[in-house]
């Protein structure tokens, strides 16, 4: 999704879009920056937007207009003036960096700023950054790099002392939730999937995608299981067993909002309704929350908690969730808890 304004930037990142904005205000934009932070915080869009900025040729204030032919080519990545670099592999290659200072010596250059962008810039190896940092520093006037990374500590010296250096924060879980429903998602899903991760990018692909869905439909059927004496739990998950162990990513979504679950029915008895991840299943929540101790919902966590570490460890998850479901199921139906450290 492309970012049209710096008040939309602002939504996201605070303190990027102030700081670039009073900068452009004050007619003191710098000639390079370099855009750190994690996955899906939108670093490359914000990045386009400033070369949307410079090379709008109708610009209302710091703001393009996103109508005018400069405008559309920036959007499209066309714009003979943006520089647009992506590493190809594991290093930006010397190949990679010799094109680009061909591109940018070729005449059909059009009047006006130009801007690289460089993703990865981390992956500059020593060679390819100090040829590219030379060319562009000879020119001067006009020239504006935008080196992005999620790797702040390996770029190199050279490129981390002449930039400015513009830090992008995880998105609000929030924002993220209000997206995904004005997306036409259901509340349950932009709740579970705003909870589960923070980059926008994949929540919207988690919200969208059929299977994900039956597995945040799964995790209330358990639930609610858990308060039927003639349903079974381990039942339920075992008809659906195959399409969760058969991808890790599924395996890890069930079992993460498996464990938001059960905070919703610890933060239901703590009274913290506010940290509800699946607010349309309050009744249940309820329910639950009736069941069992403050101390054994923590015990439970724990034990989830730990379970989720140990995942990583190629241990047997089929066998592992029966074990946790059962352990679950006991406790609440038949207030008899497991002891072991099975779970
Ligand atoms: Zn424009």
């Amino acid at each position: 999704m492309a970012l049209k304004t710096w008040e939309e930037v602002g939504k996201y990142q605070k303190d990027v879009s102030r700081i670039i904005t009073n900068s452009y205000n004050q007619n003191r934009i710098s000639h390079a920056y370099i855009f750190e932070g994690p996955n899906g915080t939108k670093k490359t869009s914000t990045a386009l937007l400033f070369a949307k900025t410079l090379l709008c040729s109708n610009p209302n204030g710091y703001n393009p207009c996103n109508e005018c032919h400069n405008c559309k080519r920036v959007d499209n990545l066309t714009h003979p003036n943006l520089f647009y670099v992506k590493p190809k592999g594991k290093v930006i290659k010397k190949e990679q960096v010799t094109s680009l200072i061909t591109e940018f010596s070729k005449a059909s250059l059009e009047k006006g700023p130009r801007i690289y962008i460089i993703e990865e810039a981390d992956k500059f190896n020593l060679y390819s950054a100090n040829t590219l940092l030379k060319t562009m520093e000879e020119p001067g006037e006009g020239i504006y790099q935008v080196l992005i990374t999620e790797n702040y500590n390996s770029l190199l010296k050279t490129i981390i002392s002449r930039a400015e250096n513009l830090h992008f924060t995880p998105i609000d879980r929030n924002i993220i939730k209000e997206q995904l429903v004005e997306n036409g998602i259901d509340l349950n899903i932009a709740n579970s999937v705003s909870e589960y991760t923070v980059d926008m990018g994949s929540a919207i692909k988690i919200a969208k995608d059929f299977q994900m869905i039956n597995v945040i439909k799964l995790v209330t059927d358990i639930n609610k299981a858990f308060l039927e004496k003639t349903v079974s739990s381990i039942i339920l998950f075992k008809e659906n067993s195959d399409d969760i162990l058969n991808s890790e990513e599924i395996t890890d979504f069930f079992l993460t909002l498996m464990i938001f679950y059960q905070k919703d029915v610890l933060n239901f008895q703590l009274r913290r309704l506010e940290n509800i991840c699946f607010e349309d299943e309050l009744d249940t929540i309820k329910s639950l929350s009736e069941k069992m101790s403050q101390k054994y919902l923590e015990n439970n966590l724990a034990k989830m908690l730990g379970l989720k570490s140990r995942m990583k460890y190629n241990i047997n998850s089929k066998l592992a969730f029966d074990e946790m479901l059962m352990c679950l199921e006991r406790g609440y139906k038949y207030a008899t808890f497991c002891s072991s450290d099975t779970i």
